[in-house]
């Protein structure tokens, strides 16, 4: 029986790993003051729910009207863009969980392939079956590129991070409950990360991550060097904040790092003592971290050259036409 006080909730996992979706799992205890708010009426991944009616009695894709739409990954393929378009429809907010759906995450690294090339790679010239053909049955047609949602769907929340950080998306289902708007950190990682800066251009060079970076394991992150400023490109002065607990509602702290205890959270990779990639995506919604990077390098005397791997800037941020086809371009 329908209940029309509980939240209407429809999901939609598109070009994506399902990782948002074990987030969203991870949102633990949380989820019991959730769970019995929330109706879902269409939800692939959790339920049994057809696109073209249980019986398959319909013509055109049909997901019942929600009041949130929750959609991981990008758009990739001709059924992709069918069921976002539909989510868009059907869904009075639509939230774009995930680096994938928000900027093409790693999925979108294939932007740097023609999809030709990349079907030729993996069907036809790698194949261990000899004459093999690329399937083509029944299977969606490909896109030209991986596409963020937002290229082709209106957006109205963007959750990013590969995945999320579970508090921030039980952060917006909160907020859509109560009909508050949702306010998302807009701050970089190096502005919550806890390490030290001893500043002023002394990096000589970038190095890649395979040796041990410099720090006491014994002693608080508060006492080591900053990553980049000991040589290894960390990611965190070009990527959105959010990853950490402090940026995340502040439902729960699951560092036993002292600092963040007292801090409410450390960027988790940090807390690892490894640079950020980058998986938030940039700090600005349109901002292109390759190009940021390479600046805050550049003027800090890089030279930017030297970097062992640029586009690996791009590995989360692709879409939006940030990664192109360097064969295609120079057509
Ligand atoms: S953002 Fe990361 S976790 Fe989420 S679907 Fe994409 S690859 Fe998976
Ligand atoms: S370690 Fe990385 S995230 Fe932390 S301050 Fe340095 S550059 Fe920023
Ligand atoms: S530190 Fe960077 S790469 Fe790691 S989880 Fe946070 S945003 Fe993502």
């Amino acid at each position: 029986m329908e209940n029309d006080s509980l939240l209407k909730i429809a999901g939609e996992c598109l070009n994506a790993c399902s990782g948002c979706e074990i987030a969203l799992l991870n949102i633990g205890e949380t989820l019991l003051d959730l769970l019995p708010k929330l109706d879902f009426v269409h939800f692939p991944i959790l339920m049994d729910h057809k696109y073209y009616g249980q019986l398959g009695e319909k013509s055109a894709i049909d997901i019942p009207h929600a009041a949130a739409g929750i959609v991981s990954g990008g758009i990739r393929n001709e059924d992709h863009l069918a069921i976002a378009t539909e989510m868009r429809k059907k869904c009075d907010v639509l939230i774009s969980l995930g680096t994938c759906a928000t900027h093409g995450g790693i999925p979108a690294m294939a932007n740097a392939f023609t999809t030709e090339d990349l079907l030729d790679q993996y069907y036809t010239t790698k194949s261990t079956k000899p004459g093999a053909t690329i399937p083509f049955n029944g299977v969606p047609k490909l896109l030209d590129r991986c596409y963020a949602l937002d290229e082709h769907i209106k957006v109205d929340i963007y959750l990013p991070g590969c995945p999320p950080h579970p508090d921030q998306i039980g952060g917006a289902i909160f907020a859509l409950l109560r009909g508050d708007k949702l306010k998302l950190p807009f701050r970089s990682v190096c502005d919550t990360c806890p390490t030290i800066r001893k500043g002023k251009g002394n990096i000589k060079q970038i190095k890649r991550f395979i040796t041990t970076p410099q720090f006491d394991p014994q002693k608080p992150i508060d006492e080591m060097e900053c990553l980049l400023e000991q040589g290894y490109l960390c990611s965190g002065p070009v990527t959105k904040a959010g990853c950490s607990d402090g940026c995340s509602g502040g439902y729960s702290s699951s560092y036993s790092d002292e600092y963040a205890k007292n801090n409410g959270g450390i960027p988790r990779c940090l807390g690892a003592r490894v640079p950020c990639r980058g998986c938030y995506g940039p700090v600005k919604q349109d901002g292109n971290q390759l190009l940021d990077m390479l600046n805050a390098l550049a003027s800090n005397g890089i030279d930017i050259n030297t970097l062992p791997d640029r586009d690996s800037l791009l590995r989360f941020s692709g879409a939006h036409n940030r990664l192109i086809c360097k064969k295609e371009s120079n057509k």
